[in-house]
C-alpha cells in the first residue's frame, strides 16, 4: 500500500494520552473506531496513526474490516511506528464465545491483523449465538453460554503472551459480579455505550468499585442518534469555542473513561483526537438535563406512556425539550431489542421467548409507536 506521509509523535500532554490499566498497561485515552468503515479501513488507520498522533484502534473479526486493518497498521509500521508503541484491541465474536473456540478465534485475528499479539482481547456480548445466526437472532440460535469456561481460556491467552489484557463489552452489573466470582485474572477493561445522552452510570460505578478501566463506545451517537446536532452539545461546544465532535470526546475522558470515536475522514480523524487538548473541564451540569431524560427512557420500557404523561404534565417544557423527548422516545423503540437479548440472555427460555415474541410483534409495535410518536411530537409543537 503506498501510504508514505510524515509520522507525527503523540501529543504531548502525558496526562490526558493515557489512563493506567490494572495490568500497569496504558491505554491511550482517545482510540480509532472502526465499525462500519468499510474498504476505507486501512486509509483512516494509516491516517490516524501517522498524520494524527493515534496510538489505539479498536477493531473486532465481526466488523469485517481486520484484514484492512491489517494492511493499515503493517504500513504505519513501515512508516516508523514501533509495534510496542500502538494499543491494538480485538473482539471475540459471540459465535465463538466457546471454551474450544477462543483461541482458535484469537488466532484467526492475529492473523488478519498480521500481528503476533493483542495489546487488549474483549469478549464482544455476554450472548453466545449459532454459527450463521440471522441478524437479529431468532428462536433457538441463542445457545447456552459458558462464561466461566470462556473466560478461563481467555486468561489463557494472557499466559501464553498473545494478548496483554483481556476484558469485556456490554455487561451488565450482576453479569460482572459472576465474572468476577471465579476470575483468576480480572478483566481489565469494560467497553460499553457512554455519552451524555446514555451514560451507563450504573456500570461505570461498578467499574471505578472494582478497579476496571472503562472504554466509551459510539460517543457521537453512532452517526443514528444525532448527538453531533444537538441543541446542548451545541450550546456546549459555542460556549467553549470548540466542535460538538471535541465536546462529546472531552466529556468521555473527564469522566474518567478512554473514548474511541470512528471516523474515516482525515479532518474529523485529527479533530477527534484533538480534544485531549481541551485542557479544561467542561461544566458537566450542562449535560445533566438531557442526561437525566435518556436514562429514564431507558428505565420505562413498558410503562412509558404512562410515564411520558406525568413527565410532560409535571415539566416546565418548552417545545423543544418536547422536540427532543420524543426523538429519544423513537431511538428508544427502535433500539431496545439488543438490550433486551442481553438482559435475558441469562435464562435461555426466556431469551428465546422475547426473540420469538419479538419477531412476531416487533415491525408492526414499532411502526406504530414510532407512528404515534412521530404524530403525537408534531401536534405538539
Ligand atoms: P461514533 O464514533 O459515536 O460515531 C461515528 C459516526 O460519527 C460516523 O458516522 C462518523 O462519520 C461520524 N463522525 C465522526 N467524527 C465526527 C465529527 N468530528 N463530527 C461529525 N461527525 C463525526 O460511533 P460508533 O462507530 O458506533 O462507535 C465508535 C467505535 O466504538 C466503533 O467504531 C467500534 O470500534 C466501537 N464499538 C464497539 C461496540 C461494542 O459492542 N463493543 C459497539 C459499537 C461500537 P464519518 O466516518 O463519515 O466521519
Amino acid at each position: 500500500m503506498a501510504m508514505t506521509q510524515e509520522v507525527r509523535e503523540p501529543h504531548m500532554h502525558a496526562e490526558a494520552e493515557y489512563f493506567t490499566l490494572p495490568s500497569g498497561h496504558k491505554i491511550p485515552s482517545v482510540g480509532l473506531g472502526t465499525w462500519r468503515s468499510g474498504s476505507d479501513a486501512a486509509k483512516s488507520v494509516f491516517t490516524a496513526i501517522t498524520k494524527a498522533g493515534y496510538r489505539h484502534v479498536d477493531t473486532a473479526k465481526e466488523y469485517g474490516v481486520q484484514e484492512e486493518i491489517g494492511e493499515g497498521l503493517k504500513a504505519a509500521m513501515q512508516a516508523g511506528i514501533a509495534r510496542e508503541d500502538l494499543f491494538i484491541t480485538s473482539k471475540l465474536w459471540c459465535s465463538d464465545l466457546a471454551p474450544d473456540r477462543v483461541k482458535y478465534a484469537l488466532k484467526n485475528t492475529l492473523k488478519e491483523l498480521q500481528l503476533d499479539y493483542l495489546d487488549l482481547y474483549l469478549v464482544h456480548w455476554p450472548f453466545r449465538l449459532k454459527d450463521g445466526a440471522h441478524r437479529p437472532p431468532e428462536a433457538g440460535e441463542v445457545l447456552e453460554f459458558d462464561m466461566e469456561g470462556v473466560w478461563k481460556e481467555m486468561e489463557n491467552l494472557v499466559r501464553d503472551g498473545l494478548v496483554k489484557d483481556i476484558g469485556v463489552c456490554n455487561y451488565t452489573v450482576k453479569k460482572l459480579n459472576r465474572l468476577l466470582s471465579f476470575a483468576q485474572i480480572k478483566p481489565s477493561v469494560c467497553q460499553m455505550e457512554m455519552h451524555p445522552g446514555w451514560r451507563n452510570d450504573k456500570m461505570l460505578e461498578a467499574c471505578k468499585k472494582h478497579g476496571i478501566h472503562a472504554t466509551a463506545y459510539s460517543p457521537l451517537g453512532s452517526g443514528e442518534r444525532d448527538l453531533i446536532h444537538d441543541p446542548v452539545v451545541t450550546r456546549v461546544a459555542n460556549k467553549v469555542n470548540r466542535t460538538p465532535g471535541q465536546v462529546l470526546i472531552k466529556w468521555a475522558i473527564q469522566r474518567g473513561t478512554s473514548v474511541i470515536p470512528k471516523s474515516s475522514h482525515e479532518e474529523r480523524i485529527n479533530e477527534n483526537i484533538q480534544s485531549m487538548q481541551i485542557r479544561f473541564c467542561l461544566n458537566g451540569l450542562l449535560f445533566e438535563r438531557k442526561s437525566r431524560v435518556r436514562t429514564e427512557l431507558f428505565w420505562v420500557n413498558s410503562l412509558f406512556f404512562y410515564k411520558l404523561q406525568i413527565f410532560l404534565i409535571s415539566s416546565p417544557t418548552s417545545n423543544h425539550i418536547i422536540s427532543n423527548i420524543f426523538d429519544y422516545l423513537i431511538f428508544f423503540v427502535c433500539n431496545s431489542s439488543f438490550h433486551s437479548y442481553e438482559n435475558n440472555s441469562n435464562d435461555l427460555k426466556s431469551t428465546n421467548k422475547v426473540i420469538h415474541y419479538q419477531k412476531i410483534y416487533p415491525l408492526k409495535v414499532k411502526t406504530q409507536i414510532m407512528q404515534h410518536l412521530t404524530d403525537l411530537k408534531f401536534s405538539m409543537i
